[in-house]
């Protein structure tokens, strides 16, 4: 704990230890602000501290998914592969709570269950389940957008005598899966990047997949010395160049033209090089203007893709069967690979349809479709997560006159600039749904939106104002925005957790803010210059 006496309040709680706990803390700290950090997990990391499953590896290139607000970080700080590896990230996020000494002032294994908001008092009133009780003038939600791991309730998963995991919260002594007959359930990123690694120890692996997913080469490999010497010494350039793109990436290159303005020959050339040379959701997916707003301009390249699946998988039922067919490229999450496809290939593995014949229940022996038993030793659940709303939910939260965050969200997920809600004031949410969050790279969205609340927390006490929230008007107007400039693309068409749709029984909204990180990011700015436009301050 920082600077707290017992029972007086601190400026500020953050609930969460990932990459955006940690540099609030650090922020916060030298501003000279007291703190409490609730983390649920026994060391920081977050998503890197959770998913540890083989294969587990991000999809933005680790140069820049990474820190950028000390120079001296990013430039001590060597990346060894393209895509680093979960352990990598996780020791990275490692060294730089140790060069902070951020990790004293963090409560782990403390998971909070509720958050309520003294109106009288303008305090927010934490409880963990340790039974503490923590108050706080302000609260940051750095909670996590895929941080609610969610196993679907198959009937008899408490019959199953095997051993069963959920991609989530893997164990940290790793699971050896040699000799075994494994089941895997789910084919989104996780699934796909688990699937060649298991396959290789397993005795037989059984995938069940529910939809066909699209998914790029991630074409990762070892990082070259004087690459990575000359990239590290660019640092501060390509850092400034990412803000100002979309995703807040450096490599991001503006298109200039529609998909429909090439011919055939030329379009399946560049695709052909994005193919080759890996990565894909910066270049591929961006290598046109059109790709998410018109259907004929993603038909183009969903072809493209669904001809490579073809080529690749020898078996034609197998290969049709992978080959998506019901959801326009890129608005599920798009995955990036290695030798996923290839890996259908091989004699000890198969590929189940549970869309045409759906999982009914576990059995103590394995799992039963409406057609079929399959016997299993082990089980692993890569079946996501509730995403964006779900840890926020997850918590017992309460604002003004008492009206609880689920209610008020019950219809989808209401925001100003997916920083704050109306009616509960004082609370700040990083990277929340409305703000383009998991459209971006995260890192670099988690670093402006902790920067902006930091300021604003800092701006509010220095004023001697204790309160700040969204005027009810100003939100609904920030909804409407958001839902316009999703409707404009065809991300609201899939069935996707960007949607809410895993979830049965959640509301169905596209979340995060698609008008790009660069328009939001000078929004945030423009709002912070204006006084905070669109809160009231009190
Ligand atoms: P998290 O890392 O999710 O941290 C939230 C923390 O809050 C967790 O440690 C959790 O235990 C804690 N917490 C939640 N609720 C409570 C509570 N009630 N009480 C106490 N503690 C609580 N993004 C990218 O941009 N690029 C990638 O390549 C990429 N790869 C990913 C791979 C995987 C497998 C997953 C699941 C996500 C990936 N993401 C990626 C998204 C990733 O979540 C973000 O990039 C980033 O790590 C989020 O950091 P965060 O601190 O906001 O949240
Ligand atoms: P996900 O994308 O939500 O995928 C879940 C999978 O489980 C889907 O294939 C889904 O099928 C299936 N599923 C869910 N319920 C099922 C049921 N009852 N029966 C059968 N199948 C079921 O989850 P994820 O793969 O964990 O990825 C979540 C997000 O985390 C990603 O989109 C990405 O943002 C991030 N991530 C990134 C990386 C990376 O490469 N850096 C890796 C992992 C995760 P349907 O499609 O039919 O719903």
């Amino acid at each position: 704990m920082a600077g707290q006496a017992e029972n007086t309040p601190v400026d500020v709680a953050i609930i969460g230890a990932g990459f955006a706990g940690l540099y609030a803390l650090h922020v916060l700290r030298n501003q000279g602000k007291s703190t409490r950090v609730i983390e649920a997990a026994s060391d920081v990391g977050g998503t890197w501290f959770w998913n540890r499953y083989p294969g587990a590896r991000c999809d933005v290139e680790s140069l820049d998914y990474s820190y950028s607000f000390s120079n001296d970080i990013q430039q001590e700080w060597r990346w060894s592969e393209r895509y680093a590896t979960q352990p990598e990230i996780l020791e990275y996020i490692n060294f730089v709570a140790d060069k902070l000494d951020l990790k004293k002032d963090i409560t782990f294994n403390t998971q909070v269950v509720s958050a309520i908001f003294d109106d009288t008092r303008s305090l927010w009133n934490i409880e963990t389940s340790t039974g503490e009780k923590i108050q706080a003038r302000f609260c940051i939600m750095a909670t996590g957008n895929l941080s609610l791991p969610r196993v679907p309730e198959f009937p008899g998963l408490e019959d199953f005598k095997g051993e069963w995991y959920h991609t989530g919260t893997w164990p940290h002594e790793g699971v050896d899966f040699s000799g075994k007959r494994v089941g895997l359930i789910g084919t989104g990123s996780s699934g796909m990047q688990l699937t060649p690694i298991v396959a290789e120890q397993a005795k037989e692996f059984h995938v069940f997949q529910r939809t066909a997913n699209y998914a790029l080469p991630a074409g990762n490999r070892p990082l070259p010395k004087d690459f990575v010497e000359a990239y590290v010494k660019d640092y501060p350039k390509k850092r400034e160049y990412a803000v100002n793109t979309p995703v807040g990436v450096a490599s991001f290159v503006f298109p200039e033209k529609s998909a429909l303005e090439d011919d055939e020959a030329v379009l399946r050339e560049k695709c052909e090089f994005f193919w080759n040379d890996g990565g894909g959701n910066v270049t591929m997916l961006s290598a046109y203007t059109d790709i998410m707003t018109n259907k004929e301009a993603n038909e183009r390249l969903g072809k493209f893709i669904r001809d490579k699946i073809r080529s690749i998988v020898k078996d034609p039922a197998t290969a049709e069967l992978l080959t998506p067919n019901d959801h326009y490229l890129g608005t599920k999450r798009l995955p990036l690979v290695s030798d996923y496809f290839e890996t259908f290939n091989r004699p000890n593995v198969r590929l189940i349809n549970v869309r045409k014949d759906p999982i009914t229940r576990l059995t103590e022996t394995g799992l039963e479709t409406e057609n079929a038993h399959y016997e299993l030793d082990a089980i692993v659940f890569a079946t996501g997560f509730d995403a964006m709303t779900g840890a926020l939910q997850d918590i017992d939260i309460r604002g003004v006159g008492g009206v609880s965050l689920r209610d008020k969200w019950k219809d989808g997920p209401r925001t100003l600039l997916g920083l704050m809600t109306a009616g509960f004031p004082n609370m700040f949410i990083v990277t929340g749904p409305g703000s383009p969050s998991v459209k971006t790279n995260m890192v670099i969205h988690i670093e402006q939106h902790v920067e902006w609340i930091c300021e604003c927390i800092d701006y509010l006490q220095n004023k001697g104002l204790k309160r700040i929230d969204p005027d009810k008007q100003h939100e609904d107007d920030w909804v409407e925005h958001v839902n316009q400039v999703g409707d404009s693309t065809l991300f609201p068409l899939a069935n996707s957790w960007y949607t809410g749709a895993n979830i049965p029984g959640k509301p169905r909204v596209f979340m995060p803010y698609v008008a790009g990180f660069h328009v939001y990011r000078e929004k945030c700015n423009q709002v912070a210059e204006q006084g905070y436009k669109g809160f009231a301050l009190a």
